[in-house]
């Protein structure tokens, strides 16, 4: 089966995490079936339009390569088509208005809820007569429309790709708005009209439309169509848990790239929120060409899925590791574009010695400081504890003396220098390679003293050395 997907998001904001994670879902399952992904602005709750979030939802998937097949539909420029559909079941007694005023329904719900009965809507305008009726038309008193709950079927049955069959009894279900007062349509209808003209034959949606699905399986007949398949998404908790929250990481998708997470990981790990590769399966890693072949929606699981922050900066770390010296030299001046003014091939130097280092591509910018500025250090810091302060400052000169000569191509050049100088003077690793990064770095904890010296080079290390020699 080729799956007809779309991802509808509300522009009411910037997509978060859930909302990305099933716009790859929908991607996924289409490509993986060679089908296609659709996108639908779903933008017919003016109230809570915010005209950024179009522009927020195309950035978050295009970040990601998400592309979908065609132009996106928005729901506004399509207002006419939904009023004709409401009428279409108006005409056909299926939807009847009602004029009910905002108080008369909250007391209604106070009422119920006072008795322990479910606050449901009491049908009172479906009892107005004709002659009410266009009175009321006349007046032009305001209305709303609602798609009439039939007496049969007695309940509504699908068979979830997630959680297997559902059954739902239509006694629970209201008499719900498909057409506002200001004559927009509900989401409750215009997603079904779309779902059918768009050809969408599996939906993909967060697990709480589950109880509402009986609702639009019943328009669906109501028109004479088929409804399509649905896979409503497990939910996605903390890993204490507990609801998604901002505090574990439950923010726009776009805040991800800004804090230098790449693409490639934040999709490898969006995926494993509710989806894995079958039993018996332990890999882990999965790039985006790879899972438009092997997805299955059916493999998704309905078990909550964890979100585990720590996961995320573990599997990015791993993708910048795996990434060449090069690209991510290239993928830093995108990130940054103050790194262009930085010299090509001391920011390559850089980005060798650090990438091991590197769990985002923020972090970047505090590492590289190091290099840009005289290091600030306690004088303490360059004698070792198994070294003293006189052999330690040997050492320091000793390097300085012979690195003149020292060939700067490689690494190794260094490391043999200083392994020489050790040897040499009749000192310790302690005298040498410990002052010597301590000078270089200002760090107790830094690359490699051969590797340091390699970055910076001769006039910047001699420099540096200098100083530790002055201090000491
Ligand atoms: N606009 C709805 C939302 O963002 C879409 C739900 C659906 O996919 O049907 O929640």
């Amino acid at each position: 089966m080729k799956y007809i997907t779309r991802f509808a998001p509300s522009p009411t904001g910037n997509p978060h995490v859930g909302n990305i994670r099933t716009a790859l879902f929908d991607y996924l399952a289409a490509k993986a079936t060679k089908g296609s992904f659709l996108l639908r602005i779903e933008d017919t709750d003016r109230e809570r339009f915010v005209p950024e979030a179009v522009d927020y939802i195309h950035q978050s998937l295009s970040w990601l390569g998400l592309k979908s097949d065609g132009e996106a539909v928005y729901q506004s420029a399509r207002l006419k088509i939904y009023q004709d559909k409401v009428q279409e079941l108006l005409d056909k007694d299926l939807a009847y208005k009602c004029f009910c005023s905002k108080e008369r329904l909250d007391s209604l719900r106070l009422e119920l809820e006072k008795t322990g009965k479910p606050p449901m809507y009491d049908r009172c305008c479906l009892a107005l007569s004709d002659d009410d009726l266009v009175k009321k038309e006349k007046a032009k008193e305001p209305f709303v429309v609602r798609f009439k709950i039939p007496e049969s079927p007695v309940e509504i049955s699908w068979k979830d790709k997630v959680r297997g069959t559902v059954t739902i009894p239509t006694k629970v279900l209201e008499d719900f708005i498909i057409l506002k007062s200001d004559s927009w349509p509900t989401y409750n209808l215009a997603h079904i009209i779309d779902d059918h003209e768009m050809g969408i034959n599996l939906v993909i949606r967060g697990e709480e439309f589950v109880p509402s699905t009986p609702k639009y399986i019943l328009i669906y007949q109501a028109f004479g169509w088929d409804h399509p398949e649905y896979a409503h998404m497990p939910l996605t908790l903390g890993k204490d848990h507990k609801k998604l929250s901002k505090r574990h990481g439950d923010t726009s998708i776009l805040d991800y790239k800004e804090k230098g997470y790449l693409p490639e990981a934040m999709i490898n790990f969006l995926v494993f929120l509710g989806w894995n590769p079958g039993e018996g399966s332990t890999k882990e890693i999965y790039s985006l060409s790879e899972l438009k072949q092997i997805f299955n929606i059916n493999d998704v699981n309905k078990a909550p899925a964890i979100f585990d922050l720590e996961r995320l900066d573990w599997m990015n770390g791993l993708y910048i590791r795996n990434l060449s010296p090069l690209e991510l030299t290239d993928r830093l001046v995108l990130f940054n574009q103050d790194y262009k003014k930085i010299d090509r091939a001391f920011l390559e130097r850089l980005v060798i010695v650090e990438q091991s280092r590197l769990k985002t591509l923020a972090e970047f910018k505090e590492i590289s400081q190091a290099y840009f500025s005289l290091p600030e250090y306690d004088k303490n810091m360059l004698v070792f504890k198994k070294s003293n302060h006189k052999d330690t400052k040997k050492g320091i000169e000793a390097t300085l003396e012979k690195l003149s000569n020292n060939e700067w191509e490689t690494i190794e050049n260094f490391e043999e220098l200083l392994g020489h100088i050790v040897h040499d003077n009749e000192l310790t690793n302690a005298d040498v390679f410990w002052p010597v990064r301590v000078a270089l770095s200002g760090k107790d904890k830094s690359p490699s003293p051969a590797e340091l010296l390699w970055v910076l080079g001769k006039e910047e290390s001699v420099r540096r050395l200098e100083k530790a020699i002055k201090i000491l």
